[in-house]
């Protein structure tokens, strides 16, 4: 996956966020309208729900352990976890309520790996997962208004000063 020493995060994104495009010529350095990894004032790689699971929308708790999957799959995105910076971001208000409600659920007391609902995230033994919702307008989804509102906010929040 390329060099990842030097990420500062990783971002998953939930289904309803349009995707980051991919930065096919130089063009796109300049060209603010396009949605790409240029517009983010920090370094990263992403994933997002689509495209392995093609048109079925999982649910919140599902995502988690989606995300989880992950984790297991590549150390970077674990040690990244691991220090706080895996970060998923969504217009859900809902999402991390709702992923605790289902999940409560179906568990009990013995169920591993144990889920920690907490005000922004949830923690699995040392590593976290940071919820992030975007207010995102209804009248454009997916148009060039979340794109413009994705990019403020997490460059405010994560972009290097
Ligand atoms: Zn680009």
């Amino acid at each position: 996956m390329g060099n990842t020493e030097e990420l500062d995060l990783v971002l998953f994104l939930d289904a309803n966020m349009p995707n980051i495009q991919d930065c096919r010529s130089s063009r796109c350095l300049a060209d603010g309208r396009i949605f790409c990894k240029h517009r983010f004032h920090f370094e990263f790689k992403w994933f997002r729900e689509e495209g392995l699971i093609h048109s079925v929308r999982l649910f919140d708790h599902q995502v988690i352990l989606y995300c989880l999957g992950l984790m297991r799959k590549f150390s970077w995105v674990k040690n990244l976890a691991q220090k706080g910076r895996f970060v998923l971001i969504t217009k859900d208000h809902n999402f991390l309520r709702d992923a605790q409600t289902e999940w409560k659920k179906r568990t009990h007391y013995n169920t591993s790996p144990k889920l920690d609902f907490g005000k922004d995230r949830v923690t699995i033994g040392k590593l976290s997962i940071i919820i992030k919702t975007v207010l995102c307008p209804k009248e454009d989804p997916g148009g060039q208004e979340d794109f413009l509102r994705i990019i403020a906010e997490l460059n405010f929040l994560f972009g290097k000063k």
